[in-house]
């Protein structure tokens, strides 16, 4: 499989996983268009990156590609994200309880963090949580690893480090280039 295609893997296996937290905590969900709070200029691993520009590429006809530099995130408009069938991991796990390895605690830990903004009036027997009910972030971000470390093997061309990110406003200079491009062609 190559890298991409294992990003791709990875990427459907969260949205499965993600659709099923969703309908078990819908109650205390409040996530919906136009609720953007999460929503930040994300820089993302380049495996992450050449895969999102591949799919936007096919869709570039239908995606305006001019940027907002004012909002929280450039490719927000009105509240609501313009790629997203496309968007990165992290942004499918958004206001999800998510479950990370606490270095901060004496002894490190497991700890859940969600957004603020849900489960608001949850009980605290509803606030307990474990692999059942919650994601596993750092197991999903280990994957993301070893796929973005095989992309990097297999193209030195691109001369990537192995902790090297880029921010995702790139796509659109990029997708910008391959149209220049492909105009010329034509
Ligand atoms: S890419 Fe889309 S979902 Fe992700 S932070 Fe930006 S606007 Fe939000
Ligand atoms: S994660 Fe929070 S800010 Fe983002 S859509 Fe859900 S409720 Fe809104």
């Amino acid at each position: 499989m190559t890298s991409i295609e294992q990003y791709r893997a990875l990427r459907r296996e969260i949205d499965v996983r993600t659709g099923e937290l969703e309908q078990m905590h819908a109650r205390h969900l409040t996530c919906k268009p136009g609720c953007h709070q999460c929503c930040v200029n994300l820089s993302v691993f380049p495996v992450e990156f050449y895969a999102i520009l591949e799919e936007m590429r096919r869709l570039v006809p239908a995606v305006e590609l001019t940027l907002d530099p004012n909002a929280s995130c450039a490719f927000l408009k009105q509240g609501c994200c313009r790629i997203y069938a496309c968007r990165p991991m992290i942004c499918r796990t958004h206001g999800l309880p998510v479950a990370f390895l606490n270095a901060d605690t004496e002894e490190p830990e497991m700890s859940v963090s969600f957004c603020p903004l849900n489960f608001v009036d949850a009980e605290e027997d509803e606030l307990s949580f474990g692999p059942d009910n919650s994601l596993n972030i750092d197991e999903l971000n280990m994957r993301l690893y070893a796929a973005n470390a095989q992309f990097l093997q297999e193209h030195p061309e691109l001369r990537f480090g192995p902790s090297d990110r880029i921010d995702l406003r790139e796509l659109v200079v990029r997708l910008q280039q391959m149209q220049v491009a492909a105009q010329r062609i034509e």
